[in-house]
């Protein structure tokens, strides 16, 4: 009876009086160890702050395996979740409440059903989770901000990666095409774009893989993969590729744009942000700042 209130937001007043109590010195902090956050005009800046307090005071925050959540790590979270939906809005986060951290990279146990009714039982080391209607989960060591000379860690954004799975979530069942309406984007051309993005992506992760280390941890694997656009995992299915091409969308843009410049359009649409455009007038605004 009452699953129309469950997952709701937070109200306004209890956002506003949320707001009032962010610790402004944790939140500069954070800010600056964020370099993707930076170049937001004082607008985006203020839509920012309001979106994390919403999530701080609708969403509960719990540590597994002993982590005990602090109010950093739960701001740090915020922040990074709330710049995906700074021009959709929080309504898109709705329809659940949980954000479980664990310390570090953590084991997940599913079972799946084949077409001939068999059940497997399957076990990951992931860094993040996703369940549609149900709590995210994540790695607090791959989510916390990263040291600037990390080039891998500083290209890839495990928060970013969970909430795009639940953009697309929130209105059906994840497909890498998430809800379009006011975008102006035919569907139909979403999922070709999509599609052609994906297989370009598949055809070159093969070539790479082909006679070369296959895997992306080791130290070759690293230099093979940086002539990537993005994490290879955004081979995995197209569901894998919008979460993947997100997090490449609003913390390294450049190279997704230059590889895919439709694809990088359309996300552009969806979010109806820019960060390309945002990143790279900050940098032109240091360089002239720091001019004689
Ligand atoms: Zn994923």
């Amino acid at each position: 009876m009452w699953d129309w209130l469950f997952g709701k937001g937070a109200s306004e007043h209890a956002v506003q009086k949320m707001q009032a109590r962010l610790d402004q010195d944790m939140w500069a902090r954070l800010h600056g160890a964020m370099p993707f956050l930076h170049g937001l005009s004082a607008n985006e800046e203020a839509a920012l702050q309001h979106a994390s307090a919403w999530f701080l005071a609708s969403k509960t925050w719990d540590g597994a395996n002993g982590l005990q959540v602090t109010d950093e790590m739960a701001l740090c979270v915020a922040m990074q979740a709330s710049l995906p939906i700074l021009y959709l809005g929080e309504k898109w986060y709705e329809g659940w409440t949980g954000i479980v951290i664990y310390p570090s990279a953590f084991v997940t146990r599913h079972k799946t059903h084949d077409e001939a009714g068999v059940s497997q039982c399957h076990s990951n080391v992931t860094l993040g989770e996703t369940w549609q209607g149900g709590p995210l989960i994540l790695s607090w060591e791959a989510a916390q901000p990263h040291d600037p000379r990390d080039l891998q860690a500083m290209h890839s954004n495990v928060v970013i990666h969970e909430f795009a799975h639940k953009l697309d979530m929130a209105h059906g069942p994840a497909d890498g095409m998430p809800f379009l309406g006011g975008t102006g984007i035919e569907p139909a051309h979403w999922m070709q774009t999509l599609e052609s993005a994906w297989q370009q992506l598949v055809h070159a992760v093969q070539q790479l893989q082909s006679g070369r280390p296959a895997d992306s941890s080791s130290r070759a694997g690293h230099r093979l993969f940086n002539h990537l656009p993005m994490d290879p995992y955004g081979a995995t299915n197209k569901i894998e590729f919008f979460a993947v091409s997100s997090e490449v969308f609003f913390v390294n843009p450049a190279p997704l744009a230059q590889w895919n410049p439709e694809w990088y359009r359309l996300l552009s649409l969806f979010y109806r942000q820019d960060p390309l455009q945002r990143l790279q007038s900050k940098a032109t605004d240091s360089v002239a700042a720091a001019a004689p």
